[in-house]
């Protein structure tokens, strides 16, 4: 029997999925797989090439004498590759994309503008040493070597043909100050993952020497250094449980809920060192936000040059490097944010996931995967541990766990044993009764009074995040909600409330519906709004502001922290970005002054993400040697988020929250599917998502699945290009798959859809 395959080439610089065909000779029928890297000859010359197989099949399109056939499996290195394409594979099918878009994300690509320097010299000091340096060199006239660091300066890591060419730097001179510890000369491999760490450390803007890389060679001599802190007794059993059940495939997945603090780090640690030592590779992702110097290091001093990092500020061709270095097996370690999932081990032991209900894990562009979700699948397909960690898991995470699906390890002390900070709730609808108008509750006052006294510090987080404009009753506390999807209606512009869902409309309320006062209205307050009342307030005091207008310039953000750090303010006043990765063991005072705005969202991860920031923010405090205090200021003070929350209970948030998305079908009880419509066109826009509408009804109606919307999305319009969504929910994820194959082929035939972009997004 004759077989043919359907091959995708060259996937760094075609544009369409083209695919071309090929006999498979006779004797790799049986053998090959879809997903398969393989060789086969192309174009002009019929030059070797490197090519993906999409499909098997017994028939040609073409007379199959003149189809080429294929060379041979790629087998020597491309093992892991063929996984990764089977991947891809997988993630078009479930989450929507072209075969090569997937293939993009998956695969690590040369891009044409790649160029790989061999031989380079780099920078080892800080910005500051070098300028003392250079500054050396001038007063002692030595020309060369003052042009080579001002050269750096500029540039922290030049080819060598740049510095032994047009600078005309010599040899010996090159030898002298690799010696004196001021450069560094070697092939790329060599410099690289250095160059990648100095990079997170001018972004975390803190002045350790680049003495600490090398610490960590020498740590490793010293005995047992390497082998870390002591874990505690909780901490032993996760890795003794994990270890124990490492060859077992029926066990693979596990979650651990650990309160900040609790010593998570030092777990993935030992986990990673137990696939090491069975000569297996662990990637290790972390929310970009926490890519920072001071956690980098802390595995830099375990693991040495045996991991390397992806980070966002790498060029492709740095990051194509790093890849090429885990599949080579350069290294077996690599962290980074969600795309480091794809790095091409040839064993991999193990996934973690740290911080796994960050919303980050999901990506914004097509095929909008989910790591976790994807890792889950990578980690099935390579028979590799999957390990979640999260102070606050995402319901997700929490609900596998629960069913089964994955076990769970709580870890409930922290570490170091300090205190977990003790909460107090204000209601800001008391407040308004005895008379304080004023954004800051009278118990939020005298503490920061308190602390001004002392010398100790404050930050009052303004929680903005996912803030819609919604329209509540400063009286008795009542939101507007929408009447069919229980979530908060936002108020625009036009004077209208608005549904994210549905599209549900109604005017603006004048007098509260449930006790009928008339302070009802948007929430207004800015951070701006309160560091000027604070200012008023507390005279003596020094504040800083951190949100997106103080931290416009490049180093705006580091510089604020640093400030802050180093105790040159009394409060910092900000939004969420104030919350996450920072350890200031000086604040003994968290405000939190509208927990109500993430409340309101508008969407049905509200409580979620509100019981995330408040226990995250509540983390910040008290985390050096004095205890530390919360205070919660909101106007429901008895809604289920806030109160566990400030009780610290993570179970009792999680079975609240379980029965609204039971009753509302939303995630993870059922399925819950987005379609994004996008459009330069408002008018077309406008057509194209109520055909779309209408086709997915029909279907939904075969499926019995319920179709939401089209409404605005929460955010109608972004540079000019209106977006409006849809929504399908059913119980099965599977109908979704189906109804979102049929839309897929519903689109591409349908010409309206030519100017309108619809992206699907797995909820
Ligand atoms: P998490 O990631 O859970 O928030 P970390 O891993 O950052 O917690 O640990 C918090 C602190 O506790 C760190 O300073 C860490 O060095 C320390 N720590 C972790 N494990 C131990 C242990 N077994 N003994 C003493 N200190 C520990
Ligand atoms: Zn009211
Ligand atoms: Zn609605």
């Amino acid at each position: 029997m004759e077989l043919f395959a359907d091959i995708i080439i060259d996937i760094s610089h075609s544009r369409l999925d083209q695919t071309f065909q090929y006999r498979v000779p006779e004797a790799l029928q049986g053998t090959l797989e879809p997903g398969n890297v393989v060789e086969v000859p192309f174009g002009r010359g019929d030059r070797r090439t490197k090519g993906y197989v999409l499909r098997i099949t017994e028939y040609s399109s073409c007379p199959p004498e003149k189809l080429k056939e294929i060379l041979r499996i790629e087998t020597d290195l491309a093992g892991s590759e063929s996984k990764l394409t089977a991947l891809a594979l997988w993630m078009r099918d479930y989450y929507g994309s072209t075969t090569l878009q997937a293939l993009r994300t998956v695969l690590p690509f040369r891009q044409r503008a790649a160029q790989k320097t061999k031989r380079t010299v780099a920078l080892r000091l800080s910005g500051e040493e070098a300028a003392e340096k250079l500054d050396f060199f001038r007063r002692k006239h030595q020309t060369a070597r003052a042009r080579l660091l001002e050269a750096l300066l500029e540039e922290s890591v030049l080819p060598w043909e740049v510095v032994t060419g047009s600078l005309k730097i010599t040899a010996p001179v090159l030898r002298a100050l690799e010696e004196q510890g001021v450069i560094l000369c070697g092939a790329e491999q060599v410099y690289r993952t250095p160059a990648v760490l100095r990079m997170l450390r001018e972004e975390s803007g803190d002045g350790l020497p680049d003495k600490a890389v090398q610490e960590a060679g020498n740590e490793k001599e010293s005995s047992g250094a390497s082998r870390g802190v002591r874990l505690n007794e909780e901490q032993q059993s996760i890795v003794d449980t994990i270890s124990g059940e490492w060859d077992d495939p029926s066990c693979c997945r596990y979650l651990i809920h650990g309160v900040t603090g609790s010593g998570k780090t030092a777990v993935y640690m030992e986990l990673i060192e137990t696939a090491l030592e069975r000569g297996q590779q662990a990637i290790l992702l972390i929310p970009e936000i926490s890519l920072t110097y001071q956690n980098v290091i802390r595995f830099y001093h375990r693991f040495g040059d045996r991991i390397s990092i992806l980070h966002s500020r790498l060029s492709p061709a740095e990051r194509y490097d790093q890849f090429e270095r885990a599949r080579t097996g350069d290294i077996d370690v690599m962290i980074g944010p969600r795309s480091a999932l794809f790095t091409p081990f040839q064993r991999l032991g193990i996934i973690i996931i740290d911080e796994e209900h960050e919303s980050s894990y999901r990506s914004e562009t097509v095929p909008r995967y989910d790591a976790r979700v994807t890792a889950q699948k990578r980690a099935a397909l390579e028979g590799a541990k999957l390990v979640l960690g999260s102070a606050t898991p995402s319901l997700e995470a929490y609900f596998e766990a629960e069913s089964g699906q994955s076990r769970l390890f709580t870890m409930t002390r922290r570490a170091t044993g300090g205190a977990l900070p003790s909460v107090t709730v204000t209601d800001m609808r008391g407040e308004l009764r005895d008379g304080n108008r004023s954004i800051l509750s009278r118990t939020l006052s005298e503490k920061i009074r308190s602390r001004l006294d002392s010398g100790q510090q404050t930050m009052l987080f303004l929680n903005r995040r996912g803030y819609s404009g919604f329209v509540s009753c400063r009286l008795c506390g009542h939101v507007i909600k929408c009447p069919h999807c229980d979530v908060s209606l936002s108020l625009h512009r036009n004077g209208r409330m608005i549904c994210h869902y549905c599209g549900y409309e109604q005017p603006a309320a004048a007098v509260c519906p449930q006790c009928g006062s008339t302070y009802i209205g948007g929430f207004r307050a800015g951070t701006q709004q309160i560091e000027d009342l604070v200012r008023q307030s507390f005279p003596q005091a020094r504040v800083l502001r951190m949100d997106a207008d103080t931290t416009r310039g490049k180093d705006g953000h580091a510089e604020i922290l640093r400030s802050f750090g180093r105790g040159e303010a009394d409060i910092l006043v900000g939004t969420q970005m104030i919350v996450k990765g920072h350890d200031f063991p000086r604040v003994t005072l968290v405000g939190i002054l509208a927990a109500d705005l993430s409340l309101n969202a508008g969407d049905y991860r509200a409580a979620e993400r509100t019981f995330e920031l408040l226990t995250q923010a509540a983390g910040r405090a008290g985390r050096g040697s004095q205890a530390g205090e919360v205070v919660i200021q909101t106007y429901l003070p008895e809604n289920y988020a806030v109160t566990s929350a400030a009780a610290q209970d993570y179970p009792a948030f999680y079975r609240e929250e379980m029965r609204y998305r039971a009753l509302s079908g939303y995630p993870p009880v059922g399925g819950m599917m987005a379609l994004h419509c996008s459009s330069g066109d408002p008018e077309q826009l406008a057509v194209a998502a109520e055909y779309l509408a209408q086709f997915v009804r029909k279907l939904a109606g075969r499926y019995q699945a319920v179709v939401i919307g089209p409404a605005d999305e929460s955010v109608a319009k972004i540079n000019d290009i209106y977006r409006k969504a849809l929504y399908v929910k059913h119980p099965d994820v599977r109908v979704l798959t189906s109804i979102k194959n049929l839309t897929e082929q519903y689109i591409e035939i349908n010409t309206g859809f030519q100017t309108v972009r619809v992206q699907f997004e797995r909820q």
